[in-house]
């Protein structure tokens, strides 16, 4: 089945489940109830916050090549090794080079979405490593065999008794559906974890060049147990996560955990600057951090595409979007859903199987504006539009239909008469039409603002 036909599929059948989208709405208007109250509390200025924001990251797009390589150098002069993957293959070998020389059998890992871009659970299920999810969320979604549905909530689309019901058949705890009991019974699962893995295996919200140090942001500790705890430490970041100086957090890590979760800043917030030194009682023995393009360097490139790269994954485009709302994350059936994915996807993919998602769009820009970062999220997906429409890979039915389009648009007359026409279909249609539950069918006046006006020109 086509990657096409597999999203039409589920895009049917996610968006007439009713009892899905109503988990997925109620998760999404708490989120957005406390977003709005945090913009006003914690921002004197949220537009101008995203604006200096924006800046930042452009002054990053500007100078990523020597900010990486300040960074490495930073990073690298406390012990760590850094590592350039050029794509996912490149970025899978590294680990398997590092697993084998660590003879590792157990793996523990935080959240992070560039694993999930090199597909590393997977992965390590290949060469019979074992791999444990420390985040509740990615462990519930490990657990019921899934991906995650979200990029900041991976397990948004489970009820809490749905939790407790896997919990219990999994882990072979005791049911319940109370939010703190499932806490404690991930917690009492993940500890010795911990203690037991070989390697740590972590992403990164931020990477600091002037300072050559890491950012992980979290709300459960379980990152800082991840990387501090088991004697390697392997950290998987993409090229784009740059920021300047460590000052620049102040703005970036109240202005993500606003737009991620609605939280003044997230519970932890580690900066990570090598692997144990000298004299310290902690961390981890070695340090590696693979730094994945897998495609950026390519959208780095395309001038329209740059500001892409500037995304802080932080989830808003997603909770805003009205397509995301309705067909659900798995639907995507790509690592980024939402409109941040819609237009990464077929960029990192290609266009071949993937320029159907820039369609799943109404463009109504609501992403756009709820961007922390300033992306014009929309205008993106329209470039995917035309890249796709340029390669040839829009399709008969498309093509024709902006033909006709366009043919009916360029003449006064044409759309005179398809106006006309439109108006009797709508009448002889319209009591079929309303049938559907589904739809409600706008109504559309008797007479065209063409009509009305030129009786107003009449009238003067
Ligand atoms: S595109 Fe903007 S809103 Fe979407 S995840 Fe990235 S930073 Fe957040």
């Amino acid at each position: 089945m086509s990657e096409f036909t597999r999203f039409i599929n589920q895009s049917r059948l996610f968006s007439r489940d009713e009892e899905h989208r109503l988990k997925i709405l109620k998760a999404i208007s708490t989120y957005d109830d406390k977003v709005d109250q945090m913009k006003i509390s914690q921002f004197r200025d949220w537009q101008q916050a995203r604006g200096y924001a924006s800046k930042i990251k452009q002054y990053v797009l500007d100078h990523l090549p020597t900010l990486l390589e300040e960074f490495e150098e930073k990073i690298s002069a406390r012990g760590a090794e850094v590592l350039w993957a050029r794509d996912k293959k490149e970025a899978q070998k590294y680990f398997l080079d590092i697993a084998k020389r660590h003879q590792a059998k157990r793996v523990v890992k935080s959240k992070s979405m560039t694993t999930e871009e090199i597909e590393f659970n997977e992965l390590c299920e290949d060469n019979d490593i074992d791999v444990i999810e420390s985040d509740l969320g990615e462990l519930i979604v490990q657990l019921a065999g899934e991906k995650p549905y979200h990029i900041v909530t991976p397990a948004m689309h489970k009820s809490k008794a749905e939790i407790g019901h896997l919990f219990q058949e999994s882990l072979g705890a005791p049911e319940t559906d109370d939010a703190e009991e499932l806490t404690m019974i991930a917690r009492e699962h993940l500890r010795k974890t911990y203690v037991t893995s070989d390697i740590g295996v972590t992403g990164a919200n931020f990477i600091v060049a002037h300072e050559g140090a890491l950012v992980m942001t979290e709300n459960e500790g379980n990152g800082r147990l991840t990387m501090s705890c088991p004697p390697v430490h392997i950290a998987i970041v993409g090229i784009e996560k740059v920021l300047p100086r460590l000052s620049d957090l102040s703005l970036f890590l109240p202005l993500l955990a606003t737009s991620g979760t609605g939280q003044q800043v997230t519970g932890y917030n580690s900066i990570i600057k090598g692997p144990r030194q000298e004299g310290e009682l902690d961390g981890p023995e070695k340090m590696y951090i693979i730094l994945l393009d897998n495609g950026r360097s390519e959208l780095y490139t395309k001038h329209e595409f740059r500001d892409i790269l500037c995304c802080i994954r932080c989830g808003a485009c997603l909770n805003a979007c009205p397509v995301y709302r309705t067909i659900g994350g798995h639907t995507y059936h790509t690592p980024y859903q939402g409109p941040v994915g819609s237009v990464i996807t077929p960029q990192f993919r290609g266009m071949n199987h993937w320029s159907h998602l820039s369609f799943a769009s109404s463009l109504c820009a609501a992403c756009s504006s709820v961007c922390p970062v300033h992306i014009d999220i929309h205008q993106l997906l329209l470039e995917n539009r035309w890249e796709a429409h340029q390669e040839g890979k829009t399709g008969f039915s498309w093509n024709t239909g902006l033909k006709i389009w366009s043919w009916v648009m360029s003449s006064r007359g044409r759309l005179n008469t398809m106006s006309t026409l439109g108006h009797i279909v709508y009448r002889w249609f319209l009591p079929f039409l309303s049938r559907s539950k589904r739809k409600r069918i706008p109504k559309i006046p008797k007479r065209s603002f063409e009509k009305l006006w030129n009786d107003y020109e009449q009238q003067i």
